[in-house]
């Protein structure tokens, strides 16, 4: 109960610095989608560790892969040193990246994925002699000095001055919340428009940026999908204007949007793309993959002890390939897509969801205030407070789900992609009673 939630938030919040606050539970075991927490309470897990867990938690052919690896002599570590699985891991990862498998190379960085995104905001500066990054609004690229800049949210950046410049930050495409006011198809256009005059500006001062980063479909800015369109439609002027385009795959990669990666909805070529989370099949991996024209670094370039660990590189294998073997991409789009029709069902019931989005097991739902006025872009205002209760209420009901977006605005689900349906209905009783007590 409430006063039992409350007890536990002041525990924890004396020991724990960050999810625990809206968690505040110990895990005791956790098997596939279900978490037990130390006191017996079990919960649907719908954030497999901010979407590590592509594969639930414990699965055996992970654990398989860390006995045997341990039960054999081969090595724990060896530094960015070539290892038969190290080979084996990285053509793995080729078959799945581009067009032509000798299309990118890979830097192995590590062990998170801001690493990633660091070497890539490097090399990018490296490889075309210029120093400012374009990323967007709403954008997550993660919290260390170099990455927080490009990061589209003004929270975690307060009280740091100096972080790295130059970054312009530009609207990203919400199909609910339009920079420009407009319906969706217009604003697609309105966006690039202001993009392609953005960047061809140069008699009002605008220097060349050494590249444009961004996710196809924001994961921690609220689930916001980019429409497919723009990101045709940013690669074709990116590459007019020489610029690189980064695409951050570390939450939408490996199956996780219905795709391997989500850039190839759009069927776009990325000059690089960064990967992390699911990578590793829980274990710590982050690899940025490189098209070989920009693979400017020579030996000793970009360097660091813990890059590509051999335990998350067999963890990391056996992940991917079940995910092809079991065709999860697949699966993952279809069950995403009856998920998706089942939350826009509860729709119909509660005024207070206000948008639902995202593409396979990626999912957003934007909570509003529908007794207040309408804004100019014609949706209501979110609504922080309630989105907070419902979490609560949900993780009372044994759900464990996160917020993201503007102020915590949007309930976020992301789910083991093995997840069943018997699982997901179970996901949505817990919701209908969670939101019907916050009507
Ligand atoms: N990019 C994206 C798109 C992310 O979602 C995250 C983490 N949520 C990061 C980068 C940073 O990864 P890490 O927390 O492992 O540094």
């Amino acid at each position: 109960d409430n006063e039992c939630y409350l007890h536990r938030q002041a525990n924890f919040e004396s020991k724990v610095r960050s999810y625990p606050r809206k968690l505040p539970f110990a895990i005791q075991s956790a098997t596939g989608a279900w978490i037990t927490d130390v006191e017996g309470n079990k919960y649907i897990d719908c954030l497999s560790g901010a979407g590590t867990l592509a594969l639930g938690h414990n699965h055996p052919v992970v654990t398989e892969s860390i006995k045997q690896l341990l039960d054999s002599n081969l090595p724990m570590h060896t530094l960015d040193i070539t290892t038969p699985l190290k080979d084996k891991f990285s053509e793995f990862l080729y078959t799945l990246l581009g067009t032509s498998s000798d299309e990118y190379c890979l830097q192995f960085c590590g062990p998170t994925g801001a690493d990633a995104v660091e070497a890539a905001l490097k090399l990018a500066k490296q490889v075309t002699g210029r120093s400012g990054i374009v990323s967007f609004s709403g954008g997550y690229h993660g919290m260390t000095h170099g990455v927080l800049a490009v990061t589209g949210n003004l929270a975690p950046k307060q009280g740091i001055e100096g972080l790295m410049s130059p970054v312009q930050f530009l609207p990203y495409p919400n199909a609910y919340r339009c920079a420009f006011g407009l319906s969706n198809e217009q604003s697609v256009s309105a966006h690039i428009t202001y993009f392609e005059n953005f960047l061809k500006d140069v008699e009002s001062g605008v220097v060349k940026p050494a590249a444009v980063i961004l996710e196809v479909i924001q994961g921690e800015g609220g689930v916001n999908p980019a429409p497919i369109e723009w990101l045709k439609q940013v690669r074709r002027v990116t590459k007019e204007l020489d610029i690189l385009l980064i695409i951050d795959e570390v939450q939408t990669g490996f199956c996780r949007t219905g795709r391997w990666f989500a850039y190839q909805y759009a069927d776009i070529d990325p000059d690089m793309i960064v990967m992390s989370k699911a990578i590793g099949g829980g274990l710590p991996m982050a690899v940025l993959g490189i098209k070989k024209q920009y693979d400017a670094w020579q030996a000793g370039n970009h360097s660091g002890t813990f890059r590509g660990n051999q335990l998350a590189m067999a963890t990391g294998l056996a992940t991917l390939e079940y995910l092809k073997e079991n065709d999860m991409a697949a699966y993952v789009a279809e069950i995403g897509a009856w998920f998706m029709s089942e939350l826009k069902s509860l729709q119909q019931c509660y005024p207070r969801i206000g948008h639902i989005r995202g593409r396979g097991l990626m999912i957003g739902m934007e909570i509003i205030n529908p007794s207040l006025l309408k804004q100019t872009d014609g949706s209501y205002p979110a609504d922080s407070v309630v989105a907070a209760n419902i979490q609560q209420d949900c993780f009372k009901r044994g759900l464990v789900i996160e917020k993201g977006g503007r102020g915590g605005t949007v309930l976020r689900f992301l789910p083991p992609l093995n997840v069943t349906k018997e699982e997901l209905q179970q996901v949505l009783e817990k919701l209908d009673s969670a939101l019907q007590a916050n009507q």
